[in-house]
């Protein structure tokens, strides 16, 4: 078959550049920066596709961060949405739609007894803390190497680590994430290595930890699954040393299942923290657990606060893409991500490229140069950064986008045609990668 051409990006390079005149480095989030070739501008989105101010239309694997479980624009949701926008935006006061939504959420989620909606992620993972402090009326929080919690200063270390900075394996030194950030942030935050039970259960058992905060499967630095048992004896060293376990299920939630990363391995967090998935990309996200932990707000003298939590708009999408997470969907959506896992391995065993595919069909990683699947983040952080990089440059110039860093996402509008047309993509790439001596 002829090879068509790579697709051009110059007219979003152009903006882009355009942009910096008036917007800090060209765009609204450091991690929609230094993407190659250039970050993109759109036009608009539909389903699994996104178009362009190039006019390409692009198979979407980053789902806007993650939370597109249902595709981009689904109809029941700009249906809800549309609605409640002639019933007004904000009132500053309560509403129908969030009794609905929270009703869903405790119905959905294990932990969930209670709930608080937020904005973003970051601000829910702060609820969370505060929660687990005023809680136990402890300082220290425990976080992971490689796991990001949001980008406050107090949780923005050793979100992604030079290993050789952040002092020996078992013991690391917390890196910080930002310049601007003090270090005193870091006072009540300590690291550990992830996926090593014996030292989370040696640290807990000195009793003064308020919080374990974790991603229950690993996604932002790649998608690493937890050990066998892991979970399990964090969630008893928890109890036993009575720390609240928190799952940080941003990305989880709601994609690896109606339960999120807690309803698929079967282990139930203290707390969890919720965004992405729960709104189809209106700006949702919550925090949830123990009734006795939440209702601290009402009786323990707890703030937890936002202008705009809980707005009506949001509150109709999170009630509307709720609904629309059956059994049905979501197996859908396996059928889908396990062919696509499998499709890849298979052309890139064929190509020669030395490549690991690990993770969930709804949420899966890449690495290229590891021999075996990585088990925390100085593993992966081993893998061949440069070539996944020309991995996911090569599938833009053939109409795929996949993140350059972190997982591909899918959404229930991936059916077998779109699949078929990213693996085409992917045989492709891998002989280029293959070219290239990777
Ligand atoms: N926690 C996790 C696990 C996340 O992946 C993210 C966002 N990538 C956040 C928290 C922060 O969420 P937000 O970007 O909505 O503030």
């Amino acid at each position: 078959a002829e090879t068509p051409a790579p697709l051009s990006f110059a007219e979003s390079a152009r903006r882009i550049r355009d942009n910096a005149a008036v917007i800090a480095g060209g765009v609204n989030s450091n991690f929609r920066m230094n993407i190659a070739p250039t970050p993109l501008v759109f036009e608009r989105a539909d389903g699994p596709y996104l178009f362009d101010v190039d006019g390409n239309r692009l198979i979407d694997y980053y789902l806007g961060m993650g939370p597109m479980i249902l595709g981009h624009r689904p109809q029941g949701v700009v249906d809800a949405v549309s609605a409640a926008m002639e019933r007004g935006i904000l009132f500053g006061g309560q509403s129908d739609l969030e009794t609905e939504a929270a009703r869903l959420v405790c119905e959905f989620v294990p932990c969930a007894e209670r709930i608080r909606f937020a904005s973003s992620g970051s601000e829910a993972d702060q609820a969370a803390i505060r929660l687990a402090r005023a809680a136990t009326g402890r300082r220290v929080v425990l976080k992971f190497e490689g796991h990001y919690h949001g980008w406050f200063d107090n949780v923005l270390w050793s979100t992604a680590p030079p290993p050789d900075a952040a002092g020996p394996a078992d013991h690391p030194v917390p890196v910080s994430g930002s310049r601007g950030q003090l270090g005193e942030a870091a006072y009540g935050i300590e690291v550990l290595p992830w996926n090593d039970l014996a030292l989370v259960e040696a640290r807990l058992a000195q009793g003064d930890v308020a919080a374990v905060i974790m991603e229950a499967t690993m996604c932002n630095a790649g998608a690493i699954r937890p050990a066998d048992g892991y979970l399990e004896g964090v969630r008893a060293a928890c109890s036993a040393a009575g720390t609240v376990l928190i799952f940080d299920e941003v990305i989880t939630g709601f994609r690896l299942g109606a339960g999120g990363a807690q309803g698929h391995f079967g282990v139930t967090p203290d707390l969890a923290t919720f965004g992405k998935a729960i709104a189809n990309g209106f700006p949702v996200a919550a925090v949830a657990g123990r009734a006795d932990i939440l209702d601290l707000v009402a009786t323990g003298g707890v703030v937890h606060g936002g202008t705009y939590n809980a707005q009506l708009l949001s509150m109709a999408a999170t009630v509307a893409t709720l609904r629309a997470l059956t059994p049905d969907l979501y197996a859908g959506i396996e059928r889908a991500g396990a062919r696509l896992m499998e499709g890849m391995r298979a052309r890139f065993e064929a190509a020669g490229v030395r490549a690991v595919v690990t993770g969930y069909p709804a949420i899966f990683h890449v690495a290229f140069g590891l021999d075996a699947p990585a088990r925390n983040y100085r593993d992966l952080a081993r893998s061949d950064k440069k070539a996944y990089v020309a991995f996911t440059t090569a599938l833009l110039e053939r109409g795929v986008r996949a993140l350059e860093r972190g997982a591909w996402f899918l959404s229930s509008t991936h059916d077998d045609a779109v699949i078929d047309a990213t693996l085409d993509a992917v045989e492709d790439a891998a002989r280029v990668l293959r070219a290239r001596g990777i």
